[in-house]
């Protein structure tokens, strides 16, 4: 059977959220706080003069749209919030959240506005939600809208992400309203008029552990059993039917979920610079790319978030120790309904050790292996990573070049191969001793690849299958905003193809896969970004 064509008028809505769960009795769109409620109803606020400036195609297809609708003044009035579609539901969610560390109290969508759950000819759910269609009651001091740069950056790393395997919310469209929207970039006092743009995300859902923590810290059990039942119905149908056993097994899922994806966070070099319980989806799913950023040089304690420069919270390698410390705050926020603790510590336990394996697995994947073999592989890891840290070395560069070394050719005793010159930032730093130490290095890396007997070929094919060859630089993705702040929207389409297909070799696109140019070092964008957007 070929199935029905999808336009924008026949797409099927299947409101669960909104009809299953209790609604804020306030309706008027004023900042408030919202008890005994998981969400407010709230319309987007329409644009002066919408326009598209891109969109995906494969975000489309997961709703059955093809590339016609998307170039389509419907699609651009709807994802801009000019016009709602029969059977959508607008709302913004309540939600609350540890912000670097500290308990916050309520957030909630300040600027996200939720349209309705699709069910597309695949019966696969998607939530669509439009981020800076104007205020809602959660938008506290600020306005509820979004700068086109931000935007920029959140619709293409979402897709970006998604080529590259991480587990991620998606990006469906990226619209101008027409307004102009007043932000201090680098929160220096000097005010700037900027363009105000949509993006509409995709996910199966944008709960996030925040949720959860706002009903238990207002003691809103009863709400709290409702949202659990709610969401491992919905998210988690194997858990069903529910018992109450269920909601440790699912929150050992949820551990599980969250560590997988930092654990490809890891892989490809990704920091996402903002790890407040609120930006947690329970789905474990990339979520809120704000001021996010890629390794360039390995640098394990680098942030690219400015706000977090001093303590460094959430810098690359502490990534999994937070998600782990949000873990337990997600712990502590179901406990009232779990009723014992042992469960949850015992999820929490295991947590560090699921890590610990994925991420020798992960690092034997990098480096070519079968499988990690401790005894051998421990030491070989903690000195390449020494090395590594000890020389500004491009993380993507050396990985990506590593796959290129042949066992069977015989290392030069004081050069190194070109590949891996490729990766250094300054050559300054390439001292005698330290190509001892890397040729060192490369001799018992050649003789552990040997004991895997794969040939040369296999073994580069399957590095280059998890070792990026293209990631979204911090400096590409500013090059593509800064020319569509001049209205020439092309960077963003070449990016968005280039990182189609990331572990490709693209004959014509070699410059989008160089190192980081020295321009871009400490450019405000490129290296260090602030949480206004
Ligand atoms: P974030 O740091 O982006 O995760 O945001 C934290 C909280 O601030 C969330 O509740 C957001 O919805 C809210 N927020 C961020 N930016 C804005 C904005 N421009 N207008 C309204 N609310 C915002
Ligand atoms: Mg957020």
């Amino acid at each position: 059977m070929t199935p029905t064509r999808t336009t924008l008028e026949n797409l099927t809505f299947d409101n669960g959220f909104t009809q299953k769960l209790p609604c804020d009795p306030e309706t008027a769109n004023t900042r408030h706080q919202v008890t005994r409620a998981c969400y407010s109803r709230v319309n987007p606020t329409p644009g002066k003069a919408p326009k598209l400036v891109a969109f995906s195609r494969e975000a489309a297809r997961l709703l059955d749209l093809e590339e016609n609708t998307c170039q389509s003044d419907l699609f651009t009035q709807i994802f801009t919030g000019n016009m709602l579609l029969k059977g959508m539901d607008p709302f913004a969610m309540c939600y609350g959240g540890h912000q670097f560390g500290s308990w916050a109290g309520q957030l909630g969508d300040g600027r996200a506005i939720n349209l309705g759950e699709i069910l597309n000819q695949r019966n696969t759910r998607w939530m669509l939600q439009l981020k800076g269609a104007g205020p809602t009651p959660y938008s506290r001091t600020a306005d509820g809208l979004a700068v086109l740069r931000s935007s920029i950056r959140e619709f293409l790393c979402s897709e970006a992400m998604f080529h590259l395997g991480v587990p991620t919310t998606r990006a469906l469209s990226l619209t101008l309203t027409g307004e102009k929207v007043e932000r201090d970039m680098l929160y220096d006092g000097h005010l700037r008029l900027e363009p105000g743009a949509v993006v509409c995300r995709i996910s199966p859902s944008f709960t996030r552990f925040g949720n959860f923590q706002i009903l238990a810290a207002r003691r809103e059990n009863d709400l709290l059993k409702s949202l659990m039942d709610y969401t491992i119905e919905t998210d988690f149908p194997h858990l069903v039917p529910l018992s109450q056993d269920s909601y440790a097994l699912w929150f050992r899922e949820v551990c599980e979920k969250t560590m997988t994806m930092v654990i490809h966070w890891m892989r490809v070099g990704f920091v996402h610079g903002v790890m407040n319980t609120d930006n947690m989806s329970i789905l474990g799913l990339t979520i809120d790319y704000g001021p996010y950023g890629w390794l360039e040089d390995y640098t394990p304690d680098w942030t690219p978030n400015t706000t977090d420069a001093a303590g460094r919270r959430y810098a690359f390698k502490n990534q999994p120790q937070i998600a782990l410390w949000n873990l337990g705050q997600l712990a502590n926020a179901i406990l009232p309904v779990v009723g014992h603790p042992e469960p949850l510590q015992e999820a929490l336990d295991n947590t560090m050790t699921f890590f610990h394996k994925g991420q020798d697995d992960m690092m034997a994947k990098k480096l070519g292996f079968k499988q990690f073999e401790p005894a051998t592989d421990r030491a070989l890891t903690t000195e390449l990573l020494g090395i590594l840290e000890s020389a500004e070395t491009d993380y993507t560069l050396f990985f990506r070049g590593l796959s290129l070394l042949e066992i069977s050719k015989k290392p030069s005793e004081n050069q190194l191969p070109a590949f891996i010159k490729k990766a250094f930032y300054d050559p300054h730093q390439i001292t005698p001793a330290y190509v001892n130490r890397l040729n060192a290095w490369m001799k018992t890396y050649g003789k552990r690849l040997g004991q895997d007997q794969v040939s040369h070929e296999e073994k580069k094919k399957q590095m280059n299958r998890v070792n990026p060859n293209y990631i979204l630089r911090n400096y590409l993705a500013q090059t593509a905003i800064e020319k569509a702040e001049k209205n020439d929207f092309s960077g963003i389409w070449e990016l968005l193809d280039v990182m189609r297909t990331p572990y490709d070799e693209q004959p014509d696109r070699k410059v989008f896969s160089a190192k980081r140019p020295e321009w871009a070092r400490h450019k405000p964008g490129c290296s260090m970004l602030s949480c206004s957007s």
